[in-house]
């Protein structure tokens, strides 16, 4: 079984406490703020070498193996030995001996969470915790106090939400078993594990877990044996949170329901959610956007401001996501860079006019991206696409969202259109897209960690008319294209949505061909078109605005604009009366 290591330059080192010896790693510059992780169940701390190695060059960044657990040694007898106390005592030691004039940022996966909420509601590690950034793991005090809120006055919603805990909870009633964990982890589970986590939690293969295991694993019961229960029979009352906390919540969470964090404000005074649509292993999974959250809170709160610049729903949904737009150089595209910047996303700004994309990714750091680059790019050309892709994959990692934006206009009856024309509409509207898709979408389903792709359509997909051939040819296969897609797509958790915008003013107008004119009568349409969609005057943020609802709510098909919806309908129940419309000759 190949294992995972450390990242390069990681310094090992013992720090004695409690009758244990824990195995600690340090990276990165001690002169910085210092990062301290901690590894949940059945983990070591090598689970977080893929975060580490991103915020090394950045953090002091520290790692160490939770008692019993990886190289740490384990204490005598196990029973009692594991108590949140004893853990507690361990975390003072690492810090003592890390960081002993600085408080830490202190961040916990799972178990690593559960004992760091105890560690940051304790009053003895008062002044030794900067902020704490937790994944996956609920404090057992505000569990417990979760618990009898629902039983001391059940409805029917919160005993709903009881029983979807409860479910979610199997694992914790087998493990409180005697002996059978021990014996399961050393003997056939131990060896299934990796192949469990590559299947169910999508974990990349091959370099999992560390040859401690078993033993690990073994010892972890009694994390759980020896806390569970006394703590939900009877919570702290005083369990508040003494330094500011950043909950990250993976919505594919097969152990933790959403629920569990519902109250969570009345026990933290600074809180800043994110949500995550991955399941419960992120540090292994999404480390480019677990590494970019901590940076980002942790330069938040060593910089004295309370909190990461954007909040609200679209900043828990969005915020660090690393997202890509084309065409992002002006209208619809420029508008839908800044609404993911606003809600805190990294964003890619892509466009075939340099300095457009470059205007909108210093913008967008401007309104609320905390990394944003201008990548210049003709869409509908394969290899500078290629080139992007793997720029991209290399630079920034795999997109959470790709936004395939880029597109002329181009107008004129069937006989009037040239062949090339048809061929310059489709590379850039239909090919543009196809490359987008192929080349950025691959990455996506390798990394089996879901993603959203958007392709901007149009209300033309649907809505015939003789003056738009090949355009609405363009845009009615970008539609078709996004079903397949998102039919294919949808086991690896990938959704992808057609936007079907109407009249939207923005510059599209002005660069629209009209073929079969010469230039005077082309100047003449031009204006008088833009004069018509000024007259509209449909703002681009509103397409933005609902793109990224379309993403929220993974839609198949959104349709922006009154006359879009319109015309969808019609599409569906009144196609007569749409192929009459397309009938009449648009007077320009
Ligand atoms: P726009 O002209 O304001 O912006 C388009 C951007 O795409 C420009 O910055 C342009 O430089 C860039 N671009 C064009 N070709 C490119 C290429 N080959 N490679 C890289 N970048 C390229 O137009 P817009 O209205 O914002 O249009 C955006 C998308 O919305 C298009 O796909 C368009 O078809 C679609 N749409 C627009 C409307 C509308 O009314 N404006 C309606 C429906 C659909």
């Amino acid at each position: 079984m190949t294992t995972l290591s450390l990242p390069a330059g990681a310094r090992e080192r013992w720090v004695r406490t409690g009758g244990v010896e824990l195995c600690v790693a340090e990276l990165g510059d001690p002169q910085q703020p210092t990062v301290v992780l901690v590894h949940g169940y059945p983990d070591s701390k090598e689970v977080w070498s893929e975060v580490a190695a991103r915020l090394a060059g950045r953090f002091h960044v520290v790692l160490y193996d939770v008692r019993g657990h990886g190289r740490s040694t384990a204490p005598r007898p196990l029973r009692g030995g594991f108590t949140l106390a004893k853990l507690t005592d361990d975390f003072l030691a690492v810090v003592d001996a890390v960081s002993p004039d600085r408080p830490v940022h202190l961040v916990g996966h799972d178990w690593g969470s559960v004992q760091s909420w105890e560690f940051v509601t304790v009053a003895r590690t008062e002044g030794r915790i900067a902020s704490f950034t937790s994944i996956s793991g609920p404090s057992l005090d505000h569990f417990g106090h979760w618990v009898n809120a629902r039983v001391k006055r059940p409805t029917p919603r919160r005993v709903g939400q009881l029983l979807g805990q409860g479910a979610k909870s199997w694992y914790v009633y087998l493990l409180h078993t005697p002996l059978l964990p021990e014996l399961a982890w050393r003997g056939p589970l131990g060896k299934r594990w990796p192949k469990i986590l590559e299947r169910v939690e999508r974990l990349p293969g091959g370099a999992y877990p560390t040859a401690s295991l078993p033993a690990d694993a073994a010892h972890g019961a009694w994390l759980y044996r020896d806390n569970v229960r006394a703590r939900l029979r009877r919570p702290r009352p005083d369990a508040y949170a003494h330094a500011p906390v950043q909950l990250i919540l993976p919505e594919g969470d097969a152990f933790l329901s959403e629920r569990l964090y519902d109250d969570l404000e009345q026990w933290v005074p600074q809180l800043t959610r994110r949500t995550l649509p991955a399941r419960h292993w992120v540090p292994r999974t999404r480390p480019d956007q677990v590494a970019a959250w901590i940076d980002e809170f942790v330069t938040s709160v060593a910089g004295g401001r309370p909190a990461p610049a954007a909040t609200g729903r679209r900043a828990e949904r969005f915020g660090g996501q690393l997202v890509l737009v084309t065409g992002a150089g002006s209208g619809i595209g420029r508008a839908t860079a800044f609404a993911f910047a606003e809600a805190g996303a990294r964003v890619i700004a892509v466009d075939r006019d340099a300095e457009a994309a470059a205007r909108t990714a210093e913008l967008s750091r401007l309104v609320g991206a905390p990394e944003a680059w201008a990548e210049p790019a003709d869409v509908s050309d394969e290899q500078a696409m290629e080139k992007l892709a793997e720029k991209v994959h290399r630079e920034y990692g795999v997109l959470d969202v790709l936004v395939n934006n880029a597109g002329i206009g181009l107008s004129g009856s069937f006989f009037a259109t040239t062949t090339d024309d048809w061929r310059t509409v489709l590379d850039v509207n239909l090919w543009g897209v196809i490359h987008g898709c192929r080349l950025f979408g691959a990455r996506m389903a390798e990394r089996g960690q879901g993603g959203h792709i958007v392709n901007i359509a149009s209300a033309a997909a649907y809505q015939p008319s003789r003056a738009l051939p090949a355009y609405s040819t363009s845009k009615a296969a970008v539609l078709m294209l996004s079903e397949c897609l998102r039919a294919e797509l949808a086991a690896q958790d990938i959704g992808v949505t057609a936007v079907c915008p109407g009249f939207v003013n923005t510059s599209i107008t002005a660069t629209a061909r009209f073929a079969g004119v010469d230039e005077a009568e082309q100047l003449r349409r031009r204006q008088r078109s833009a004069r018509l969609y000024g007259l509209r005057n449909y703002p681009p943020e509103k397409v933005a605005d609902a793109i990224l609802d379309a993403v929220a709510h993974n839609k198949a098909v959104a349709p922006v604009t009154a006359e879009a919806r319109g015309a969808h309908l019609l599409s569906r129940f009144a196609p007569g009366l749409l192929r009459r419309i397309a009938r009449v000759e648009p007077r320009l």
